[in-house]
């Protein structure tokens, strides 16, 4: 039984009153509140066990370098990998430039295709449209269908031996919507290409395993995992990270050096040039045990049942439109109330303690690729409760009376 009272006292953000209102969350997919044993870890490190990662041999070190390589343990076996397939980054966003310019860059050729969908987010579209005019590959975009939902066909359709990668979000910040991951590598792999995920929602919705699905990469930020921000994570199978170069250089990712020449260390040091983000990784794994103890299917059910309760609510409200409505899809809806302007409806949402998410979302294309140049959105995390949506319809319903 999913105690969510018990669950919302773990996150003091979520019992604050801002201007006397309550803090009703629903930006999670943007980046979620933290519970309070990652606010305690990250303290607890930073009062008692601070020093430099990797480098000093005294005790407070030692101590440090040990939590951070056991951040990557828990993390690797959260998504069922090894422990130096998981490389330290700042978030997504670094991981996807990271494959872009290690990977890609230095194995793409002219001809060659990279296959992405219309739903992707800008992190997951920007560096492929750079590796494209640097190597003379070419960037397709399959398409989905207007209620958001993923169309097989097309992918299929899309996919050849020219396309060398296929990037492909697991699950679109903007509609919702769950890619079939597994089945999209294996048809990925029949024709030859590697696949990148990225999991960014997906990682904090579904259960993740990179050894099931067989993705050749896969990456998240830790700020929408319940943990810090400034970290994020990049898996890729151990042969990949091996061929690869390093992405950046400096301290910490050497073998040898010589004034004359460099060589390497394996992965993943190879691919964490100087100090990392070592109190932000330990804090992320905090996040990650916390996740495992309340566990996905307490996880998934809850979810399943605001959502069928937000679909509820959604019915009974007059002009209120939901933008993607595939069948398989996460606690994220993206909205068109009477055509009020996101931003209008944000501000009226705000003063009622609504917090809600505006704009393009960082998926300008896919935003307009669905008639819109602008889109409200709320989305869930694990600590969303049936009030919550109750007051943000509350709150909708008023704000009609503005405009
Ligand atoms: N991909 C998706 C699907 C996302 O939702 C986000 C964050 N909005 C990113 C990538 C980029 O994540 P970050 O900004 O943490 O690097």
């Amino acid at each position: 039984m999913y105690k969510i009272e018990q669950i919302r006292k773990d996150f003091p953000a979520l019992a604050d009153n801002l201007d006397g209102k309550p803090n009703i969350y629903l930006d999670t997919a943007a980046s979620a509140q933290k519970p309070q044993c990652v606010i305690d870890k990250i303290c607890r490190i930073y009062e008692h066990t601070y020093a430099n990662v990797h480098r000093g041999t005294y005790a407070l070190a030692e101590a440090i370098t040990t939590e951070y390589e056991n951040a990557r343990q828990i993390i690797a076996s959260f998504i069922g990998a090894k422990q130096d397939e998981i490389v330290f980054t700042r978030g997504a966003t670094e991981s996807l430039n990271l494959v872009a310019s290690s990977y890609a860059l230095n194995t793409l050729k002219e001809g060659d295709e990279i296959l992405i969908s219309e739903a992707e987010h800008h992190a997951n579209l920007v560096p492929w449209q750079i590796v494209a005019q640097k190597t003379g590959a070419k960037l397709k975009i399959f398409k989905i269908a207007d209620d958001g939902s993923y169309l097989q066909e097309e992918f299929e359709k899309a996919l050849n031996p020219k396309v060398k990668i296929v990037a492909i979000t697991a699950m679109s910040n903007v509609l919702g919507t769950i890619f079939p991951v597994k089945e999209m590598a294996k048809a990925a792999h029949k024709t030859g290409a590697k696949i990148v995920v990225d999991a960014c929602q997906s990682i904090v919705h579904k259960k993740t395993d990179v050894m099931d699905s067989d993705c050749d990469f896969l990456c998240f930020s830790g700020h929408k995992l319940y943990g810090p921000t400034g970290i994020g994570v990049l898996y890729a199978k151990a042969d990949i990270l091996q061929s690869m170069p390093p992405y950046q250089t400096g301290g910490d990712m050497v073998d040898k050096v010589t004034y004359e020449k460099t060589t390497f260390a394996p992965p993943p040091a190879r691919f964490e040039a100087g100090t990392p983000a070592a109190v932000q990784a330990i804090g992320l794994g905090e996040a990650v045990k916390y996740v495992s103890s309340i566990g996905f299917d307490d996880i998934n059910t809850h979810e399943a049942d605001l959502i069928s309760y937000f679909n509820e609510k959604t019915a009974e409200t007059k002009d209120l439109k939901i933008i993607g409505t595939a069948q398989n899809k996460g606690g994220v809806f993206a909205f068109d109330f009477n055509g009020i302007h996101p931003q209008d409806l944000s501000f009226v949402l705000s003063h009622e303690g609504v917090a809600i998410r505006i704009g393009h979302h960082c998926a300008e294309p896919l935003v307009n690729r669905m008639g819109y140049t602008s889109l409200a959105r709320a989305s869930f995390g694990l600590y969303t409760s049936k009030s919550d949506i109750d007051a943000f319809f509350a709150a909708l319903n008023k704000a009609k009376h503005f405009f």
